[in-house]
C-alpha cells in the first residue's frame, strides 16, 4: 500500500481532509490548537515537495445550516501560526468560488476550505457532492482519524474519484500503526486494560481483543456485573444484571482462548456516588448494602501493577475508577503510572477510546504513554474490529 512518502507532490495539489474540529472561545479564539498541530507533518510535506495544499475540514455539528459562528474562517489565523504559511480562506467547500481560488494557487499555498457540513450532503455521504470536492485536488489524503468510522463525501466517499493517486496522512497512519502493533504485531505478553462504566458499551472490544491478548484487566463500573454473576455481594455497585450471563460467557471464553482474565480482589467502596461519601476498603465481593465500588482498592492495584509491568504491550480503554472525582481517581492515577514504568522499560502502549484520553491529558500521562489516539468513536470501532470506511477508501486503491 502506498504511503504518503511514496507522492511527489511537486506540482500538484493535495486535497486534505483534516479534522479542525477545534474548541473556540466566545470571541472565537481556538483555545486548543493540538488538531492543528497533529495535522501539520502531512501539510508540511506536500509544501516541502513544492505542491499546495487544500484543506478541507468539518466543525461543530452545524447540520446544513450555514451558521456564521461555525465558520472555519475563525480559525484561519491559528492554522497560520501553527503552519507557519499565511492561510487563504475560501467561503465555500465546492462550486465555481472554491474551484477559482484552487486554480488560483501557486505553489507552497496553504488554502483552507468553509465548513463541509454547512452542505447537508456531506454528512450523507453524497456522491455527486463528493465528485465536486474532487474537482479541487490532483491527489487526496485523509489524515483525519477522528472521522475515519463515517462514510462521509470527504472522508470517504471522495476517494472513489482518486483511484492511485490517494493516501493516508502522516496522523493516519500512525493511528493505524498504533492498532495494528497491538491487535496484530505486538511482542508478548499482549495486555488488554479494559475499565469504564459498562460492560454492554464494552462487549464488543470485549470479544473482539480475546483473540488478541494474552491478559485482560477488567476494572471500573465494568467489574461488578462480573463478580455478582460469579456470586460476590456488590451492595449498590453499578452492575447490569441482564449482562451477567454474558460475563460468565465471556470468562469462558477467554479460559478456552487461554486468555489470563484479572478482575479486581478489593476496591474502595463509598456510602454515596460522591467525593465527599465515606469510604471504605472491602472485599470486591462482599461490599455491603448502602455501599458501592468506585475505585480499585490497594491489593487490587498491586495485582494490576504486576501484570502490566511484565507486558510489552499495552492497549487502555477505560478508567478503573470514577476519576472525575478526585477521592476515586487514584486508582486510574495507579494504572498510569504502571503504564509509564512499563513503557520506559520498552513496552508500547496506546491509549484510545471514549474517556481513556481525558483522564490521561488530566492527569499528565499524555507524554508518557507511546500514543494516544485522537479519535475517540474511530478508535473504539478499530477496538471493535471494525474496518474503518475512511481507511477502506484508501487502501481499496
Ligand atoms: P467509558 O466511557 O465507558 O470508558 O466510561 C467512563 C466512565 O466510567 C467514567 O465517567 C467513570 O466515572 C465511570 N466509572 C468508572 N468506574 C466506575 C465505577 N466503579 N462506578 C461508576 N462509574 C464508573
Amino acid at each position: 500500500m502506498k504511503t504518503i512518502d511514496d507522492f511527489d507532490f511537486e506540482n500538484q495539489k493535495a486535497l486534505i481532509r483534516v479534522d479542525f474540529n477545534v474548541p473556540l472561545d466566545a470571541e472565537f479564539n481556538v483555545t486548543d490548537t493540538n488538531r492543528i498541530e497533529a495535522a501539520k507533518p502531512t501539510i508540511i510535506k506536500v509544501l516541502e515537495d513544492g505542491g499546495s495544499a487544500v484543506l478541507m475540514s468539518h466543525l461543530g455539528r452545524p447540520k446544513g445550516d450555514r451558521n456564521p459562528d461555525l465558520s472555519l474562517k475563525h480559525i484561519c489565523h491559528a492554522v497560520s501560526e501553527v503552519i507557519g504559511v499565511q492561510v487563504k480562506f475560501v467561503g465555500d467547500c465546492v462550486g465555481e468560488m472554491a474551484e477559482k481560488a484552487v486554480a488560483e494557487m501557486q505553489a507552497g499555498e496553504v488554502l483552507l476550505l468553509e465548513n463541509l457540513r454547512f452542505h447537508s450532503e456531506e454528512e450523507r455521504g453524497d456522491k455527486a457532492f463528493a465528485e465536486q470536492l474532487s474537482k479541487l485536488g490532483d491527489i487526496y489524503v485523509n489524515d483525519a482519524f477522528g472521522t475515519a468510522h463515517r462514510a462521509h463525501a470527504s472522508t470517504t466517499i471522495v476517494a472513489g474519484f482518486f483511484p492511485g493517486k490517494k493516501s493516508f496522512g502522516y496522523l493516519l497512519a500512525k493511528e493505524i500503526e498504533a492498532i495494528e502493533k497491538v491487535m496484530r504485531t505486538g511482542e508478548k505478553p499482549v495486555l488488554a486494560i479494559l475499565g469504564g462504566a459498562k460492560v454492554s458499551s464494552k462487549i464488543t472490544i470485549i470479544e473482539n481483543i480475546l483473540d488478541k491478548v494474552d491478559h485482560l484487566i477488567i476494572g471500573g463500573g465494568m467489574t461488578y456485573t462480573f463478580v455478582k454473576a460469579q456470586g460476590g455481594q456488590v451492595g449498590d455497585s453499578i452492575c447490569e444484571d441482564d449482562k451477567m450471563e454474558l460475563a460468565l460467557d465471556i470468562l469462558k471464553q477467554a479460559r478456552d482462548k487461554g486468555v489470563e482474565v484479572h478482575l479486581p480482589v478489593d476496591v474502595l467502596a463509598a456510602n454515596d456516588f460522591a467525593n465527599t461519601a465515606d469510604t471504605q476498603v472491602v472485599d470486591v465481593d462482599k461490599i455491603p448494602s448502602g455501599w458501592q465500588g468506585l475505585d480499585a482498592g490497594p491489593a487490587t492495584l498491586e495485582n494490576f501493577g504486576e501484570i502490566i509491568r511484565k507486558s510489552k504491550t499495552i492497549l487502555w480503554n477505560g478508567p478503573v475508577g470514577v476519576f472525575e472525582m478526585e477521592n476515586f481517581a487514584k486508582g486510574t492515577i495507579a494504572v498510569g503510572n504502571f503504564i509509564d514504568e512499563a513503557t520506559q522499560n520498552g513496552a508500547f502502549s496506546l491509549v484510545g477510546g471514549g474517556d481513556s484520553v481525558a483522564a490521561v491529558k488530566q492527569f499528565g500521562f499524555e507524554h508518557k504513554v507511546s500514543y494516544v489516539s485522537t479519535g475517540g468513536g474511530a478508535m473504539l470501532e478499530s477496538l471493535e474490529g471494525k474496518t474503518l470506511p475512511g481507511i477502506a477508501a484508501i487502501i481499496e486503491g
